[in-house]
């Protein structure tokens, strides 16, 4: 596709994304502090590694003390700047609690490849660029708004709302959300908890340029399996009939060549539902089909590698994501099939955890299909499967009811700035996403 092609894709993307309702005055004051305020918080460094969130915690403890809003801070691991914020404003308890869920930590940048500094939140072209700004700062940024309107707008609360800031995401998680789902939820016992994994998308699921929010009701189970082979050592000038690379890389061939079957689960079904056939894209492949992929080979002797001697094993690394309803213990016996080799052994590096996939008649889900509706009408709303892993895991196991969900509008491409050089959002996907994020809220936990 030709550059032209690809700037009148976008500029038709930016037209159809406009929305309604954003000229009240009130909402415009509001709309400017959200964006001040996110600017501020992008420039907190958390990069992780080291992942220290030192400043962020700053960042939201000196807000949330200026209006009014209890929190409590747990630092995990003091020395190294790890720890978690959770604020609480208190409900008559007649409902289950909602909790937002936010990670503070952010991936590292390669920055001789920026355009900007990442960490300067400059605003450029329409967008804020910076490290964090799609993954996951706007949300954070969004979420805490929301709480300090209901507590300006003197709201009354059906149910208790939860705003937690987490470290440690962009590694394990155990510091963060897993700290708190092990320590705190008898606390919390949310009924539903608000994370990332859904956008208001354009260009991912269709060819069209319509604008479709997806809210993520599950996740593909991770499943990194480690291959081995062993074979003959031995000098490269006589070689022996086993070479463990040999067998490795003829099992792995076989791999390469075998498709998985396509598979739709019920969340994709919805999906197809409500907006006909999916585009080809790598994304809906994803999808809808366990996916395999070769990330790790090795098989050699000495540092540096030998170009001379034969190693006795070899060992490669897949990483499989599988659908909510694949049995991995099956998946794996498929694989055996496929290789057709004794030689070559399987096993997990980590046993994929059972995939909860969340229901989507419930009052969040349709809270969040008509605030969106409000502010674009032209939108359709639904149901996700997220194909990478997120925190929600830890809050599934505890049998809350997790959305990914973000209401600001982002193209393919800018999502795939995610982890990668210069991400930025655009500024007006902010302004949309605050409203709607608070009216969700308002909307399923006021008092009646
Ligand atoms: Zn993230």
């Amino acid at each position: 596709m030709n550059e032209t092609i690809i700037t009148s894709i976008f500029l038709i993307a930016i037209i159809v994304a406009v929305p309604v309702l954003a000229q009240d005055p009130a909402w415009k004051k509001i709309e400017d502090e959200t964006v001040d305020l996110f600017k501020k918080y992008i420039r907190t460094n958390t990069i992780n590694p080291p992942g220290d969130v030192t400043q962020a915690i700053e960042f939201y403890s000196e807000i949330f003390d200026r209006e009014g809003i209890p929190y409590e801070v747990f630092w995990t691991d003091r020395e190294n700047g790890k720890g978690n914020l959770l604020a609480h404003l208190k409900g008559s308890g007649r409902k289950k609690p909602v909790m937002m869920l936010n990670h503070m930590d952010v991936v590292p940048v390669d920055m001789k490849s920026w355009d900007v500094d990442p960490m300067g939140a400059v605003t450029r072209d329409g967008y804020i660029w910076g490290r964090g700004t799609l993954d996951m700062k706007n949300y954070g940024i969004v979420q805490m708004m929301s709480m300090i309107l209901l507590k300006r707008n003197r709201i009354t609360l059906d149910r208790d709302l939860f705003f937690l800031a987490v470290c440690d995401e962009e590694t394990s998680g155990e510091l963060g959300s897993g700290w708190i789902a092990e320590n705190k939820w008898d606390e919390i016992d949310a009924e539903y908890v608000l994370d990332e994994g859904g956008f208001g998308t354009q260009g991912f699921f269709t060819n069209d340029d319509r604008l479709i929010f997806s809210v993520g009701v599950a996740e593909k189970k991770v499943c990194w399996l480690k291959l081995d082979t062993y074979g003959t050592e031995g000098h490269g000038s006589m070689p022996p009939k086993e070479n463990a690379n040999f067998i490795m890389t003829r099992a792995l061939g076989k791999i390469a060549d075998y498709e998985t079957p396509i598979s739709i689960n019920p969340v994709v079904r919805e999906m197809i539902n409500r907006l006909g056939p999916l585009a080809e894209t790598p994304y809906n492949n994803a999808l809808q089909r366990n996916t395999i992929s070769l990330t790790v080979i090795q098989g050699y002797v000495g540092d540096p590698p030998k170009s001379n001697v034969i190693p006795d094993e070899s060992h490669a690394v897949l990483d499989c994501r599988l659908l909510p309803e694949t049995d991995p213990e099956e998946f794996i016996a498929e694989l055996k099939k496929v290789i057709d080799d004794d030689r070559v052994q399987i096993g997990y590096i980590e046993a994929p955890k059972e995939a909860i996939v969340a229901p989507f008649d419930t009052d969040m889900f349709k809270a969040i299909e008509k605030e969106t509706k409000e502010v674009f009408p032209e939108s359709v709303t639904l149901p996700h499967l997220i194909i990478y892993g997120t925190d929600s895991r830890f809050f599934r196991d505890k049998g809350a009811i997790c959305y990914g969900f973000f209401p600001g509008p982002v193209t393919m491409s800018e999502y795939r700035r995610i982890h990668g050089n210069n991400e930025r959002i655009r500024e007006s996907s902010i302004r949309s996403a605050v409203k709607i994020y608070y009216n969700v809220i308002k909307r399923v936990c006021e008092g009646r």
